[in-house]
């Protein structure tokens, strides 16, 4: 055996060992080379069902809690196609979102943004046209095991009214990859988090290695994405994948969904303030009240 055939065997073993690198058979997962991919009991995507009792609103944000985030625009990044299923943008500079899980804070850096034709996750059995995710990855890597990802997944379908229309998406060059993206903000994406439904759950990495060390923030509300830029994101993705790049729906098994509210809105906070001071002002004129039986009179001296 001459060394070309020995490195090409070589190499497959390996990819073969770490996971799946190539074509993604969604009809047939049992290729996807990981175990965990198929018998895993915490994978993902899942069907969010609003009736559903594994659903739970998480009022207080005992279970998570969005602090903050803070994202620079993308500069110079082109649309990337890797591993033989990735569509992706390397925002490996771009920023990081900050997260309470329980009772720890978590900080996790912004990987990669990619793109899923027909979405991943439906809601109340419903998919959608596109699904974005942003792949956030745990600053912390001794953090292996269940915080390893935070994936924020923003679901789209087609509006004919221009005036809907998602303006970070509108602006990727889907219809020529070799373009780069000289400078967009998105940011404003995030902007989406206030005052929303957000679906968080646990689940795994829709791809391999399939990983179950995911904290997934599903957006309620759904984005709206023109016809023109669909389709420039069908013929892309579609050349490679007709029926799209979307995993069919896991079972949620064992696990809990929680409809977490948004505290990062700084109107909320002010909001808060304010009524504590106007509690404050009430509570003081009680007090007032009391120290003076003839309160008519106390008010008098004091004006
Ligand atoms: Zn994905």
């Amino acid at each position: 055996m001459n060394k070309f055939f020995f490195y090409f065997f070589y190499i497959h073993f390996i990819l073969k060992i770490k996971g799946y690198d190539g074509y993604l058979n969604y009809q047939n997962e049992s290729t996807w080379g990981n175990l965990i991919c198929t018998n895993g009991k915490f994978q993902s995507p899942i069907n969010i069902i609003n009736s559903d009792l594994n659903l739970l609103i998480d009022n207080k944000n005992e279970i998570a809690k969005i602090e903050s985030f803070e994202y620079s625009p993308i500069k110079n990044q082109k649309i990337q196609f890797i591993h033989g299923y990735k569509y992706m943008i390397d925002t490996s500079k771009n920023g990081f979102f900050n997260i309470r899980i329980i009772d720890k804070l978590y900080k996790f850096n912004l990987h990669d943004i990619h793109f899923h034709l027909n979405s991943e996750h439906k809601i109340n059995s419903k998919s959608y046209d596109i699904e974005v995710h942003f792949v956030h990855t745990n600053s912390d890597s001794s953090e292996n095991l269940n915080n390893k990802y935070l994936v924020i997944a923003l679901l789209y379908k087609i509006s004919y009214n221009e005036n809907n229309i998602d303006s970070f998406i509108e602006k990727l060059p889907f219809n020529d990859i070799n373009k780069e993206i000289d400078y967009l903000e998105f940011k404003s994406v995030f902007s989406k988090l206030n005052n929303q439904i957000i679906y968080f759950y646990k689940g795994g990495l829709t791809t391999p290695y399939c990983d179950e060390s995911v904290n997934w923030l599903v957006i309620g509300e759904i984005q709206k994405i023109s016809y023109s830029k669909f389709i420039e994101i069908k013929n892309l993705i579609g050349k490679e994948y007709p029926l799209g790049n979307n995993r069919e729906i896991k079972p949620l098994n064992s696990r809990k969904i929680y409809i977490i509210s948004s505290t990062y809105n700084p109107r909320i906070s002010n909001i808060r303030v304010i009524l504590i001071i106007i509690i404050f002002c009430l509570f003081l004129l009680f007090i007032m009240s009391k120290m003076c039986p003839e309160s008519l009179n106390c008010f008098d001296s004091i004006l």
